[in-house]
C-alpha cells in the first residue's frame, strides 16, 4: 500500500507548570513522526539546556533583528522574557511531511491557531490551582515572585480554554499522555491529511 501524507502542526498550550514540557518530551520521545519546533528566546539559558535543542537563545538586539525580519510565526512577551516561533523551522519541517510540535504559550497559541486555522490545538490544565502551585515549587526554576505570577496568569489564561479544540487534564501523567497520544493518533489520520493510495 502506498501512503502519502501532509505534515501536520499540533500546538501545545496551557498555564506554566501544567506539565506541557514534561508531554512534550515522552510523544518526542515515543514518536518519530514527531519534530519540535525550536524557538527562538531572550531569556537566559537553564543549567543543561542546549542551543538549537532547547531554544535559540537570542540577545535582545537579535531577537528584535528577527522582529524586522519577519521572521517570526507568532511572538510573545511570556513571563518577562521573549519568546518567538520561527517561520523557517515550522515550514522547512511541515514541507517535508513532517509533524511539528509546538510548545507555546496561550497568547501565542492564539495567533497560530489564527494564521494556521488547520492546525491541531490543544489546551493542558492542572487538576487544581493548589497543585499547579506545587508542580511549579517542585520544579524549582522560579523564585516565590514569579510563581505567583504564573498562578495569577493562569486563571486568565484557563478562562480561554474554549478556544482550543481538545483539553487535557493532567493530573495522572500517564493518562494524560494516553490522551494526547490518542488525540494525535487520530488527527494524523484525518482524509485532509492521509492519503493512502490502494493499488
Ligand atoms: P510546563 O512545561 O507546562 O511549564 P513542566 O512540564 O515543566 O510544565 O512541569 C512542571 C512540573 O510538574 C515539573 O516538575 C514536572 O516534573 C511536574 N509534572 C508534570 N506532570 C505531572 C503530573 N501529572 N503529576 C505530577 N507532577 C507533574
Ligand atoms: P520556559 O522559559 O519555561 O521554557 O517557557 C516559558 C513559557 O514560554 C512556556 O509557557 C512555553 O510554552 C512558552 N514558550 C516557549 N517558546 C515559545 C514561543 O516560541 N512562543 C510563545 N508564545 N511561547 C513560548
Amino acid at each position: 500500500m502506498r501512503e502519502e501524507r501532509k505534515g501536520m502542526l499540533v500546538v501545545i498550550s496551557g498555564p506554566s507548570g501544567t506539565g506541557k514540557g514534561t508531554l512534550c518530551s515522552r510523544l518526542l520521545n515515543d514518536d518519530p513522526s514527531l519534530s519540535f519546533s525550536v524557538s527562538a528566546t531572550t531569556r537566559a539559558p537553564r543549567e543543561g539546556e542546549i542551543e538549537g535543542v532547547h531554544y535559540f537563545f537570542v540577545s535582545e538586539q537579535e531577537y528584535d533583528d528577527l522582529l524586522a525580519k519577519d521572521a517570526f510565526l507568532e511572538h510573545a512577551t511570556v513571563h518577562g522574557h521573549r519568546y518567538g516561533t520561527l517561520k523557517s523551522q515550522v515550514d522547512r519541517m511541515m514541507e517535508m511531511g513532517v509533524n511539528v510540535l509546538l510548545d507555546i504559550d496561550p497568547q501565542g497559541a492564539k495567533e497560530v491557531m489564527r494564521q494556521r486555522p488547520d492546525c491541531v490545538s490543544v489546551f493542558i490544565l492542572p487538576p487544581s490551582y493548589k497543585e499547579l502551585r506545587v508542580r511549579l515549587h517542585t520544579r524549582n526554576t522560579d523564585d516565590p515572585r514569579e510563581i505567583e505570577r504564573r498562578l495569577g496568569n493562569a486563571r486568565g489564561e484557563i478562562e480561554q480554554m474554549q478556544l482550543y479544540q481538545y483539553a487535557v487534564v493532567n493530573d495522572d501523567l500517564d493518562l494524560a499522555y494516553h490522551q494526547l497520544s490518542a488525540i494525535i493518533t487520530a488527527e494524523k489520520q484525518r482524509t485532509t491529511r492521509y492519503f493512502p493510495v490502494v493499488e
